[in-house]
């Protein structure tokens, strides 16, 4: 059998983009290398619109019981009070560089309340994003590892290596997901310019002959930082002594314990390693996210740093703006230019991430020089206005792509709002899981509901009632953007054929 969407890479930002593709009853295969799902410790939670994204899918509801993320909360900061700073009441929901100043609350938008993260490891993501993936009819296949790529006008020919032996595959595109290291990427000779990392981090889960040896939370230290919580076995280190010099080497339990000895100034002993990973902060960005019929997303297209948690959004946001694009072009509606918003959407929403992940590892660096520029950077991000910009940067709520229609909503996440519809109380989130594009109707407003009419094979008309209507109508696009916002008609017919195609007349 030949597959519409071939994706290389059974990661979280693969696996849901399968999920994305199926809800369009696009034909999709996924190709892991990995038999059994990595159990090295990874990401511990999906920040800001990644945890929208994947509670309007339903996701949320797959994962089980998760911690409160109030476990996030600061223990005792390392860095003191902040001279100057007036706390606001709001909730803490994440840190910038080590600093827990990033306040959620009403502006934040989403799906969730407040802006609050999802504590979940990502192994139980990726296992449910798997199973998910698999029930709604993808082909997984684990212990297949891409290991050459062929392309021409009408699909791509991939050669593989499987548990039986290499084999090839046809496809009519290919989305390669295979992480930070990307043989795609390599193979169709997409550039990664970016920086190279100055610090090597440790990040382990282990046990400790003394449990108190050190307190939690994050804490400068002479030569970086090092944060323990929110489980007692979790420590992470980031000493600014030159990136690790082999990253691909396991890490030792006597390797693990130099670094938190130098960073505790202590004489602490690991007994137990359970699990441990190296890092560093090298930043690059793939100069194109597609070449042809193949396209990249997650990590394959951009890597950066872990601090502040904004990877899995930042990927689980490149699939969720490109399935139903792609959907779009497999399905023969796409309009002209529509794939190639992909690539004008979602890099510079990673190039942001990387500049900010940069501006925390300056931050990060030891000396009384970068103190001093720490507490005046926390006492001003302590002001609301300085705190809410800080906060939507790093949860990318702020993140308003380019759809020339004007209100003050176009080019936004759409806002969860409640809603009635019949009689029933709904709301956006709920009626976001299908991932059709949505015509909200919040007017009764016939001569809206006419100018779709058209668009009826592709677009849901809902006619719903809100208190807090922000327009008469909103078309939001499958990925919750809002491609168009109003209080008539006018611009809606051109909003629908730019992003849904031709009309049917
Ligand atoms: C220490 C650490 C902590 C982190 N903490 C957080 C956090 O708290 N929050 C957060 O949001 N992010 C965090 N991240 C980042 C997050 O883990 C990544 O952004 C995320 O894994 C990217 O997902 P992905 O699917 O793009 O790539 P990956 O997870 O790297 O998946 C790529 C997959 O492709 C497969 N593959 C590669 N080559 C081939 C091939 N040739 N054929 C077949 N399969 C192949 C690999 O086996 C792998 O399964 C952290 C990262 C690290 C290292």
């Amino acid at each position: 059998m030949s597959y519409d969407v071939a994706i290389v890479g059974g990661g979280p930002v693969g696996l849901f983009l399968a999920c994305e593709l199926r809800l369009h009853g696009v034909r999709t295969v996924v190709l892991e290398r990995r038999t059994e799902i990595d159990q090295t410790i990874k990401a511990g939670g999906v920040t800001g619109r990644g945890a929208d994204i994947l509670a309007r899918r339903n996701v949320v509801d797959l994962l089980g019981d998760l911690p409160d993320a109030g476990l996030m909360r600061p223990r005792p900061v390392g860095d003191g009070s902040v001279p100057g700073a007036a706390r606001s009441k709001a909730p803490v929901v994440g840190h910038f560089a080590g600093l827990w100043i990033l306040r959620g609350g009403a502006h934040s938008g989403g799906a969730r309340s407040g802006g609050a993260p999802l504590l979940v490891p990502q192994q139980v993501l990726e296992s449910a994003l798997e199973k998910h993936a698999t029930e709604v009819g993808a082909v997984v296949r684990r212990g297949h590892a891409l290991t050459r790529l062929d392309q021409d006008d009408h699909g791509v020919v991939l050669t593989v290596e499987g548990p039986e032996g290499p084999y090839e595959l046809r496809a009519g595109w290919l989305v390669g997901c295979d992480g930070g290291r990307s043989a795609i990427r390599k193979m169709t000779g997409i550039a990664f310019p970016g920086l190279d990392g100055v610090t090597t981090g440790y990040q382990a889960l282990a046990e400790f002959d003394d449990p108190d040896f050190f307190p939690f939370g994050w804490h400068r230290t002479a030569h970086g930082m090092m944060a323990r919580g929110p489980l007692r076995e979790r420590v992470l280190t980031v000493e600014f002594d030159g990136p690790p010099v082999d990253r691909s080497a396991p890490v030792s339990r006597e390797e693990l314990q130099a670094s938190v000895r130098r960073q505790s100034g202590t004489e602490v002993t690991i007994t137990t390693v359970h699990t441990a990973t190296r890092f560093t902060d090298n930043t690059r960005q793939a100069d194109t996210y597609r070449i042809g019929r193949v396209l990249l997303a997650g990590d394959a297209a951009h890597v950066h740093p872990p601090f502040g948690g904004q990877g899995l959004a930042l990927g689980l946001g490149d699939a969720v703006n490109l399935g139903w694009k792609l959907a779009a072009e497999v399905a023969g509606w796409a309009p002209d230019g529509l794939l190639d918003t992909y690539l004008t959407e979602r890099h510079p929403a990673a190039a942001r991430v990387l500049h900010t992940t940069r501006a925390q590892v300056a931050l990060m660096a030891p000396g009384p020089r970068v103190d001093a520029l720490r507490d005046v950077f926390a006492a001003l991000a302590e002001t609301d206005e300085a705190n809410r910009l800080l906060t939507d940067l790093m949860s990318d709520r702020d993140l308003r792509y380019e759809v020339d229609v004007e209100h003050r909503l176009a080019g936004r996440y759409c806002p969860d709002l409640p809603l009635t519809v019949h009689g029933t109380a709904t709301s956006v989130a709920a009626l976001s899981p299908s991932g059709r594009p949505l015509l909200l109707d919040l007017d009764d407003h016939t001569g809206v509901r006419d100018a779709v009419r058209p668009w009826a094979d592709r677009i849901e008309v809902v006619r719903a009632r809100s208190d807090d209507a922000p327009a008469a109508a909103m078309l939001v696009r499958p990925d919750g953007y809002v491609a168009w916002a109003g209080e008539d008609v006018g611009g809606l017919r051109e909003a629908c054929a730019r992003w849904f195609g031709a009309p049917r007349e």
